[in-house]
């Protein structure tokens, strides 16, 4: 079945400072049950927690320090998700909220898991209302902003669709016409040296997170859309076909499942470095790579964590699932394989990172 995921930003759901805009929500509203009339699965990441909380506590602008941006997301939140509730009574259509934190997804069963539930709260024709768990994420472990969690989500869920509604109309060309650019082929540096930050003070967003959201969508085989979010009917628009904001091209050749979660939901816990050789076999041949390429090991990590690999000039090139712990690897760099074999006899494998477990940067 066709699913698509909308992040809407807090700029489009509320007016001023913190009040929100129950016209606007409305019509979003309005716009999911006639997507769930036609068979689309809708799945919504919401803004406006930390918004509302602002409005409720009648602050003038956001908060900078953690704790109080997490009190106001803690008073807005669940004031958002009734007012998500209240937009979609008239369709008897039920909300399920969805509070996530990056570190819960970086670990693969709690990754897996929230899966499991947004299909099956797809499958009780729920429309499942998804934030960041503002209150309780701490700097380490947030995702900071909603552009990309709504990509994560939209991986995550394999949907055919993202549209990341907001203020920001679609991607500005600065370097020619000044006008927005309708279709990206392929987000090079050209196309991510166009993005601007914003001024706004409730959206922390801006086009930074907007083109890296881009990216994580469209690897995952998922078409994305930047489009004004208070424009008339926008999203039934955007799946009718209309050119509307910018459109990013869906990668031809999606990442599988794992390999995403290996890209785009994990902080590494070290890195190792690697000679010419060995930078050849990963990128060229896509063999596994081996302990007698490596020329440094950087970090403190266990056997099955998650690192990244470098090249000499210290360009990350791949990520993966390294088989030894960062002590093990320092024995091994730079050994050759039957050295290693005599070394850890009671070991089956002897690859520092199977291909399976690797993806190229
Ligand atoms: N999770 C934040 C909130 O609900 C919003 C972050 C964002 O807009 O990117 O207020």
């Amino acid at each position: 079945m066709h699913r698509i995921v909308i992040k809407l930003g807090t700029g489009i759901l509320t007016k001023g400072i913190g009040e929100i805009d129950t016209i606007r929500i409305q019509a979003i509203c309005r716009q999911i049950a006639e997507l769930r009339n036609r068979n689309i699965e809708v799945l919504v990441v919401s803004s406006g927690a930390i918004g509302m909380g602002m409005g409720n506590l009648k602050l003038r602008s956001r908060p900078t320090t953690l704790p109080k941006q997490q009190a106001c997301a803690s008073i807005g939140q669940s004031r958002l998700i009734q007012c998500w509730q209240n937009g979609l009574d008239p369709y008897d259509l039920l909300v399920g909220q969805i509070l996530l934190t990056h570190e819960g997804l970086r670990i693969r069963n709690r990754y897996v898991n929230a899966k499991a539930t947004i299909d099956q709260l797809l499958s009780y024709n729920v429309v499942p209302i998804i934030n960041e768990n503002d209150s309780v994420s701490a700097f380490e472990i947030r995702f900071g902003n909603n552009d990309t969690l709504g990509a994560m989500v939209a991986s995550l869920a394999e949907a055919s669709q993202l549209m990341v509604l907001s203020t920001v109309p679609g991607l500005i060309d600065m370097d020619g016409t000044g006008e927005i650019i309708p279709v990206v082929e392929t987000i090079d540096s050209k196309i991510e040296s166009m993005a601007k930050g914003t001024n706004s003070p409730t959206a922390v967003g801006g086009m930074i997170p907007k083109i890296q959201a881009a990216k994580i969508a469209t690897a995952a085989g998922c078409e994305t859309f930047i489009a004004d979010g208070s424009a008339e009917n926008i999203i039934l628009r955007l799946i009718d076909g209309e050119s509307i904001g910018t459109r990013f091209v869906a990668s031809k050749a999606p990442l599988v499942s794992k390999k995403r979660w290996l890209a785009y939901f994990q902080r590494p816990l070290g890195s190792i470095q690697i000679d010419t050789g060995a930078c050849n076999a990963l990128i060229r041949e896509e063999r596994s790579l081996l302990a007698a390429g490596i020329t440094k090991c950087d970090g403190n990590f266990h056997a099955g964590d998650v690192i990244d690999v470098v090249s000499q000039d210290g360009v990350p090139i791949a990520r993966g699932e390294c088989s030894y712990s960062s002590h093990e690897i320092r024995q091994i760099a730079g050994k050759a394989l039957t050295e290693i074999e005599t070394l850890f006899s009671d070991r089956k494998r002897f690859e520092v990172i199977h291909r399976d477990a690797l993806v190229l940067l």
